[in-house]
């Protein structure tokens, strides 16, 4: 009688341990799957990417009697949560500052010219007159104060038309500095254009996601799309 219970109790035990082993068996199977499809989905979604959304950084710098204008103020940021929700490309979307950085200037438009840039922060420009977000009107000549612009280095005449490049450095300043002192202020603007353009931004607004540089991140990026 004991033995034919045990005997039952052993069988039992061995359904029970054959059954585990059969679940386990499947989920790995199953997991196994799951894997081998993602990779192949992301596969081909990455070899069919194409990325034509346009993202690149450049830096500027405003200076009035020889001290820079703060852009780093929330008021002249570009507000992220509104460009991801929206699908509409207005003149702010194609040009702007991010993430309090009044010195970064992001490119999402390869039109985009630096007085489209200066227009979204509320100025005003031409090659003879600068116009504040204070409505302050600072003209070449007056009281012995020039305009005059740096690009990349360089004295330039003009930039109402000019677009913006990669990498750009412009200075704007307003005063009676002389060419070393602007040499010195242009100095002020930091150049990292080319760190931010390696710098995966998921707060940035680019119309559309920003698709990030790093490979794995991509993928992951991609196959989600
Ligand atoms: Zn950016
Ligand atoms: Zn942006």
């Amino acid at each position: 009688m004991i033995s034919e219970k045990l005997a039952t109790c052993e069988l039992l035990l061995f359904k029970v341990k054959k059954y585990t082993k059969n679940m386990i068996k499947t989920i790995i199977i199953s997991l196994i799957a799951i894997i081998v499809g993602m990779l192949l989905v992301g596969s081909i979604r990455m070899i069919r990417f194409q990325d034509d959304t346009v993202h690149y950084h450049a830096n500027f710098g405003l200076s009035i009697d020889g001290k820079m204008y703060d852009f780093s103020n929330p008021v002249y940021m570009e507000e992220v949560s509104k460009c991801s929700i929206s699908e509409h490309r207005g003149p702010k979307d194609r040009v702007h500052l991010h993430n309090n950085k009044g010195f970064e200037v992001h490119v999402h438009d390869s039109g985009a010219t630096w007085a489209h840039l200066l227009a979204n922060l509320g100025f005003g420009i031409s090659d003879k007159t600068l116009v504040t977000d204070r409505k302050d009107v600072l003209i070449d000549g007056a009281n012995g104060k020039r305009l005059s612009f740096t690009l990349n280095g360089k004295p330039i005449s003009s930039i109402y038309n000019l677009t913006i490049a990669n990498h750009d450095v412009l200075l704007i300043s307003y005063g009676s500095q002389s060419v070393s002192e602007i040499g010195e202020l242009y100095k002020q603007i930091p150049h990292n254009a080319e760190e931010l353009n390696h710098t995966y931004d998921p707060a940035a607004c680019s119309g559309g996601a920003v698709v990030p540089k790093n490979f794995f991140k991509k993928f992951w990026f991609v196959m989600w799309k």
